[in-house]
């Protein structure tokens, strides 16, 4: 029984037996796997902090004969959401993340492009509590960048990468071009339409958010760092890419209501 090794994220843990955890985590070489981390709950030497959700590491595992967990036998921390200081609002922005991969990935199946995207926009999501001063951002009402660019550029690229956003540049019934005046999205249908072949149940898309939907899906999460990014920034965009998830996914995701409540 080989022991195979690769970076990789902590996506969910959930206890079983006495001591054992069951661990999702997903892998930049083998995609999503799961595994047991046998007496994890006893030792907390041998796992210390990195089973802690979103949390990037080195793991080492191996394949068990007809088994379909594998044995996780060790986490090496790379970069752990436990070194900045807690704040709800990241919190619940990577709990988010966590869910999204969780349902949406595959088991066993490597996903590079959407590894790289997670390692970008934790590095963003972390961002802030590096900013001198901003731990106040809030309470003085400074736009705060932090969390809400990173999930902003997460939710849309994630809806790309899954092949679940279609064309953004154009109308989904006529094809025409759009130029980011009276764009709408439809809680039922993909894709973005104009102002035309808006239904009912359609949901504006700022000219801001089209925009930023147009840039985003052509750089690096990091081109947006420097941006001036209130809450509010881009919501309806993040509405526009939650719905797209979830339909796929046909439930609604928990960490979202959450987010929904700090107002994202
Ligand atoms: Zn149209």
């Amino acid at each position: 029984m080989s022991v195979l090794s690769s970076e990789a994220v902590v996506l969910r843990t959930w206890p079983v037996h006495e001591a054992d955890l069951i661990v999702s985590f997903f892998t930049r070489d083998y995609g999503r796997l799961r595994g047991v981390a046998k007496a994890a709950l006893k030792s907390r030497k041998r796992f210390g902090g990195a089973l802690e959700p979103m949390t990037l590491a080195r793991a080492w595992f191996a394949e068990r004969p007809r088994q379909e967990l594998v044995r996780l036998d060790q986490l090496e921390i790379v970069r752990s959401p436990l070194s900045a200081p807690v704040d709800h609002t990241r919190m619940a922005v990577l709990s988010f993340y966590a869910e999204v991969l969780d349902e949406i990935l595959p088991e066993r199946d490597p996903q590079d492009a959407v590894f790289r995207l997670l390692v970008s926009v934790l590095e963003q999501t972390d961002a802030i509590d590096t900013v001198p001063g901003s731990s106040n951002a809030r309470d003085l009402g400074h736009p705060q960048q932090g969390p809400w660019m990173a999930l902003t550029y997460f939710s849309l690229w994630m809806t790309r990468l899954m092949g679940l956003l279609p064309d953004t540049g154009h109308c989904m019934v006529c094809g025409e071009a759009l130029h980011g005046a009276e764009v709408s999205f439809s809680s039922y249908a993909d894709g973005l339409f104009c102002g035309l072949h808006a239904n009912g149940s359609a949901s504006g898309l700022s000219a801001d958010s089209w925009q930023l939907a147009q840039r985003m899906l052509r750089a690096p999460a990091s081109t947006f760092a420097g941006e001036p990014w209130p809450r509010k920034r881009g919501q309806d965009l993040r509405r526009f890419t939650l719905q797209t998830l979830e339909r796929h996914l046909e439930r609604r995701l928990k960490t979202a209501e959450a987010l929904a409540r700090l107002g994202g």
